[in-house]
């Protein structure tokens, strides 16, 4: 075997707090073990790479963690599906990439999710999320009037977020009814770190008008937004704002997963109390799993960690921690639980799949995904379903029968490629 041809022990795909987690106990019980991302930093969709931030001291601690083990970082490099036996082909800057791995964690985290309402497709409609993200790296929002609007946790970090930078939250809009929120906020004491990190928000959003069993039903403006138009189901009022940050929860990146012939449970990836999916040596972690938060990707990326390293005597431990998190992500999907109103919120010319340009009344005739793909294109462009095909699924009850590589847009010399251009164990650091 030559240098190009090395393999890893175990690749960890996704370098948010589940994959870092998994990646430093790997490394750390001896395991040459690969961390890709298909972004330039560590620390996933809530650390950015911002490690150095003075409020985010466990994200730095994990990262000087990851830094003091011998694991090599694939950086920018997206893997795009499965390329055979224990390969994993991906995409970096510089050309194409074959990984091949002994054992793979699977930690490729959440996405926004949207629904479509009039409007929703207006310049200046954000996922909450996608906005804290761009005004994480710098967009000024610094006296922005800004509506928050979906349903989920994320609305209140994001919301407190954007006040501490300047911006003017108008109001925080959270379909959920007010009787589950204040039922969830009593249980909270189960999870210490989650009502102090609660609190702090609340507090941090004083003054911010919350309302519970809210949510839009139109945005308004030419050629942005201009106003929202919210309900609580009685009565209808518009908001005049700058900005709309609409997203009805996270839905997990399961293609990857699915791609690689992963059973899933209720949309998640089944797993077992040792991270292991139904394909022999794949093992997820994260909000794959279930959506829980950074505590408990963490836990679980620990637990993945040490199980693939064949240390499942320390995982233990982890295993009784992961139990509590696992009830808190339960309640969180109970809790936030979407409303059926919000799946009948499109008109009949609101465009559902935006990359090509499919209305609502287009989709409504059909039975199934698949239908709706080869007769209209839904689906088929740039996101290739990761907007639209979550939404129909909460539309029209349409499940996605299977997923087809790439799993990521990517070109097309990344899916044909020859054994030459596997990527090598060489020690240390990013892949350039
Ligand atoms: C847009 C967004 C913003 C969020 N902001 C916050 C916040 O401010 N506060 C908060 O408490 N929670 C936030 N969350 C929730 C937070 O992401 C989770 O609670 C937790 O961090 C999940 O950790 P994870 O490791 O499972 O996944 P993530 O942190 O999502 O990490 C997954 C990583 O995998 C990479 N990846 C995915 N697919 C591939 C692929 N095919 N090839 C290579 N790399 C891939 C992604 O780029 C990402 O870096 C946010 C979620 C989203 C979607």
């Amino acid at each position: 075997m030559n240098e190009r041809t090395h393999h890893f022990e175990v690749v960890v795909v996704g370098a948010g707090p589940a994959g870092l987690a998994a990646a430093c106990e790997a490394a750390e019980n001896g395991r040459r073990t690969a961390l890709v991302d298909d972004t330039p930093w560590l620390g996933g969709q809530i650390w950015r790479g911002r490690q150095a931030h003075p409020t985010l001291p466990q994200a730095a601690r994990w990262v000087e963690r990851f830094k003091r083990t011998k694991a090599v970082l694939l950086d920018q490099c997206a893997v795009l599906g499965p390329g055979g036996n224990r390969i994993l082909l991906a995409e970096h800057p510089s050309g194409p990439r074959q990984i091949e791995w002994e054992r793979l964690i699977l930690a490729t985290g959440a996405r926004e999710l949207f629904l479509p309402f009039p409007g929703w497709t207006l310049p200046g409609n954000f996922g909450p999320g996608g906005l804290q993200s761009l005004a994480k790296h710098g967009w000024p929002v610094a006296g922005k009037r800004i509506v928050l609007a979906g349903s989920g946790p994320l609305l209140l970090a994001v919301g407190a977020g954007l006040r501490k930078m300047g911006a003017n939250v108008i109001s925080i809009n959270e379909q959920a009814p007010l009787s589950r929120l204040i039922s969830f906020g009593a249980g909270l004491f189960r999870w210490p770190s989650k009502l102090a990190q609660a609190a702090r928000l609340k507090w941090t959003l004083r003054g911010t008008p919350f309302r519970g069993g809210a949510w839009p039903v139109a945005a308004q403006g030419a050629e942005q937004v201009r106003a929202v138009t919210l309900t609580d189901g009685r009565r209808q009022w518009t908001e005049e704002c700058d900005l709309l940050a609409c997203g009805f929860g996270l839905v997990p990146n399961v293609e990857l997963p699915l791609a690689l012939g992963c059973q899933l449970d209720n949309d998640f990836v089944r797993v077992d109390a040792c991270q292991a999916s139904s394909v022999a040596g794949i093992y997820c972690a994260g909000e794959l799993t279930g959506i829980g938060g950074a505590d408990a990707a963490l836990v679980e990326g620990r637990i993945a960690g040490l199980a693939a390293s064949g240390n499942h005597d320390a995982a233990r431990p982890w295993v009784a921690r992961c139990a509590s998190w696992r009830r808190f992500s339960d309640a969180l999907g109970s809790t936030f639980a979407l409303r059926e109103e919000v799946a009948s919120l499109a008109a009949a010319e609101t465009l559902v799949c935006r990359c090509e340009d499919v209305r609502f009344d287009r989709l409504k005739s059909f039975a199934c995904w698949r239908d709706a793909k080869l007769q209209t294109r839904c689906g088929m462009g740039t996101c290739q379903g990761r907007v639209c095909g979550a939404a129909a699924r909460i539309l029209f009850g349409w499940g996605m029968e299977s997923v087809r590589p790439p799993v990521l847009p990517g070109r097309v010399e990344s899916l044909c490629q020859d054994e030459d251009k596997r990527i090598s164990c060489t020690p240390k650091t990013t892949d350039g």
